[in-house]
């Protein structure tokens, strides 16, 4: 018994993404795991009015059940309605599908959008796969993201020691044998909290803290001239903002050296061809330093409620400022 997104009040990506590329901004990809972390979601995306990608790793859908997570997205599009986001803009995406068979459950069970990574496959088997995956998403107007160029660092159970940054001289080919509706390139961001060893990076005298490589725009621009217009996908975009690492390990937590990709960098790079740029460990670091916070100051507290409530709003905020300042998504789905 299959059902289609469209069953489900979801979009997929393709109106949204022609929009961003256009008016040189970026859809907000969040990961989620859990209700606090939805919720926090749909109530930036609602407030802000911002087109909103709700994604799904194969690691989410172990943790808390593929079944359950697809009803949770369902409710978040009432959710939505409720909170005053008469139109919401909701997309339900799996992120980083490793078989054609997890993108096709997908599909069948609501997905309006899915990615498949063969990055990590020959350019020919990548090529291929891809391609399966386009042709069964497309019978069911489901869009698909496919990856080239492959990332560093761990995200769930995607790994890889080094990264390879996208061959621009491949996109073409790859794009038109594949027909995907986007591309995940790798210009230097990389998946976790950990994105940069320190020998990678430099050290601000001042702050002590250290100061990663830029991201390789030339390679970006590059695509861009090779597929103008098309969509451009950036992982691994989390800041990992230094005020929540602070917090964490000011009460108990213990993140040394912690480093993501600065946010004026993922600011310029929303202005260009990249129109969905994925931030996950950033909602986790938002959780687990409010979280930490509160355990410290009190001690006593054991109902859930008491410390997860302040942890959704830090995850909120976080998610607003990403819209309004990073991305600048905010009214493109009022
Ligand atoms: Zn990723």
């Amino acid at each position: 018994m299959s059902v289609s997104y469209k069953e489900l009040g979801l979009v997929n990506t393709k109106e949204m993404f022609a929009k961003a590329v256009a008016g040189g901004y970026a859809i907000p990809a969040f990961n989620f795991n859990n209700m606090e972390q939805l919720q926090a979601i749909v109530m930036a995306a609602a407030e802000t009015k911002s087109p909103v990608i709700l994604q799904v790793s194969k690691g989410a859908r172990k943790y808390a059940n593929a079944t359950l997570l697809r009803y949770m997205a369902e409710g978040a599009v009432a959710y939505a309605k409720e909170l005053g986001w008469e139109k919401p803009q909701i997309c339900l995406h799996l992120d980083h599908g490793d078989a054609f068979e997890t993108c096709k459950s997908c599909i069948d069970t609501g997905f309006s959008s899915v990615m498949i990574d063969g990055s990590h496959l020959p350019y020919e088997e990548n090529i291929a796969l891809t391609k399966q995956v386009v042709e069964y998403a497309h019978a069911h107007d489901v869009t698909v993201e496919a990856e080239l160029g492959v990332l560093a660092g761990v995200e769930d159970e995607v790994s890889a020691a080094e990264s390879h940054y996208t061959k621009p001289e491949e996109v073409i080919d790859f794009a038109t044998r594949t027909g995907c509706d986007s591309l995940a390139i790798s210009i230097g961001t990389s998946h976790g909290a950990y994105k940069f060893t320190p020998e990678q990076c430099t050290r601000d005298p001042k702050t002590g803290k250290l100061v990663p490589p830029p991201l390789a725009f030339d390679i970006l621009h590059e695509i861009e001239k090779k597929l103008p217009g098309f969509p451009i996908v950036l992982h691994g975009s989390s800041s990992v903002p230094q005020d929540e690492v602070d917090t964490i390990n000011a009460h108990g937590g213990k993140l040394p050296d912690a480093v993501g990709i600065p946010e004026e960098q993922l600011r310029e790079a929303s202005k260009s061809a990249v129109c969905k740029i994925n931030i996950d460990s950033d909602s986790r670091l938002a959780m687990t330093a409010a979280i930490r916070k509160h355990f410290d100051e009190n001690p006593g507290h054991f109902d859930p409620r008491q410390y997860l409530t302040p942890a959704r709003e830090n995850m909120k905020k976080m998610y607003v400022h990403k819209i309004m300042n990073v991305l600048g998504s905010d009214g493109k789905a009022a």
